[in-house]
């Protein structure tokens, strides 16, 4: 019950985007743990003692299928795969000698002892990357998963007495794996703290522009970075497949952890990105404001385009990306570092030509250019020839020209009559 508890909160978590499991390792795991069942079985024990690994093979099947179902499939760690391939050929050789011989009971413990090594040294990875970067990870669902393996080794202990130690090694050393993840996870409480802290500066709540947005907890100064822009990069994408991406450049996007994906549009934001993808507060914000951004300063899919009902003054309306919306300012617009970059590339007329290509601004909607026709191209033939008659100049160049080629010839003809 306890693992499953565990499992559930593990799957809300990576519902909201709080941390990032991977298919393939999932379901390795799953395979690894429901061949540990297996061994259990075969070397005798009870069903109190495989319900925890049975579900935990379950639950890593539904992991890996929520995973899959929403795009998180990385490339497997080599550790990984060597324990899985490891697992495999104990499969084959369990199932060969319990089907050839028969006789399994004198190898289970054997297995067994070789199986746990397989499924726990595909921990490592898990371990390494929570050591590398504990925001990976949270400590709440692994905590939970420590204590179930406290249960169960004891749980294993009183109805096994001590008579398969075997039974007793999985028990213990997952307790002793997910213990350390979940300490690492909470290691440096100055990360939780920090945290926790960020979580009261920011916050999800009922916007005045659109449905939800990101609200400031507390009060903001100008310039002070107001949160770090995270996320899953998309490459190649059409913006309308993630309305909540935010651009970074030419055809790159990023699918942004909360709360960023609720951050609203305003014509005069408050905040921006600068810097090591910093969003910074571009004046005073007050606590329970609305934090907003320029959607055209950070969009360069030069097809995008989105009806705007900020309520700003000088709302635009309609918003276009940067390449339109700004191109026939003379100055860039102060609310994004971005176009301002934009603005220094395209003065030096640099390497900006390719990165940030300046497309005309879209046809001014209210005046349009007043037709001209020229007079002189629709004159008759006559009067054009009348007037671009050719100057005596033309033709003594010609007559010069044609000289210098007679002579050119004479000597030529000279050349190969005396050889
Ligand atoms: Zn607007």
């Amino acid at each position: 019950m306890l693992q499953a508890l565990g499992y559930i909160l593990y799957a809300r978590l990576f519902l909201k985007k709080l941390i990032r499991p991977n298919a393939a390792s999932s379901f390795m795991f799953a395979y690894g743990t429901a061949l540990l069942v297996l061994l259990e079985y075969g070397d005798g024990a009870s069903w109190p003692v495989l319900a925890l690994p049975a579900t935990c093979a379950f639950m890593s099947i539904f992991i890996a299928l929520l995973c899959l179902r929403k795009g998180a499939t990385e490339p497997v760690d080599k550790v990984e795969a060597i324990a899985f391939s490891a697992d495999v050929w104990l499969t084959i050789l369990w199932f060969g000698i319990a089907f050839g011989y028969g006789e399994i009971a004198l190898y289970s413990a054997g297995f067994l002892l070789a199986g746990n090594v397989t499924t726990l040294t595909a921990f490592f990875p898990v371990l390494r990357s929570t050591w590398k970067t504990p925001e990976r990870e949270q400590p709440l669902p692994w905590l939970v998963w420590t204590s179930a393996y406290i249960v169960l080794a004891v749980v294993t202990f009183l109805a096994d007495r001590g008579q398969h130690p075997a039974l007793m090694v999985y028990p213990v050393l997952s307790a002793l794996l997910h213990g350390s993840v979940a300490l690492m996870s909470l290691r440096g409480k100055a990360r939780v703290l920090r945290w926790v802290d960020a979580a009261r500066s920011i916050y999800i709540g009922r916007s005045e522009i659109h449905g939800k947005g990101m609200i400031a907890g507390r009060r903001f100064e100008t310039g002070e970075p107001v949160w770090t822009l995270t996320g899953r990069p998309v490459f190649g994408a059409v913006t309308e497949s993630g309305p909540n991406y935010i651009g970074l450049g030419p055809d790159v996007w990023i699918d942004p952890d909360l709360p960023l994906d609720h951050i609203n549009h305003h014509c005069a934001p408050n905040a921006a990105f600068g810097p090591r993808r910093q969003l910074v507060a571009l004046r005073p914000i007050e606590a329970h404001e609305e934090v907003t951004i320029d959607y055209s300063t950070t969009e360069c899919d030069a097809a995008w385009a989105m009806r705007c009902d900020c309520g700003a003054s000088d709302c635009r309306g309609m918003l276009y990306s940067i390449q339109h919306s700004f191109a026939h300012h003379e100055e860039p617009p102060a609310a994004s570092p971005l176009m301002q970059l934009v603005w220094r590339h395209r003065r030096a007329a640099a390497a900006a030509a390719s990165a940030f290509p300046q497309l005309p601004a879209p046809a001014p909607a209210e005046r349009p250019a007043p037709i001209t026709v020229s007079r002189e191209r629709y004159e008759p033939a006559h009067v054009y020839a009348r007037n671009h008659r050719l100057s005596p100049g033309a033709s003594v160049r010609r007559r010069l020209l044609r000289s210098r080629r007679a002579a050119a010839s004479r000597l030529a003809f000279r050349a190969t009559g005396s050889a």
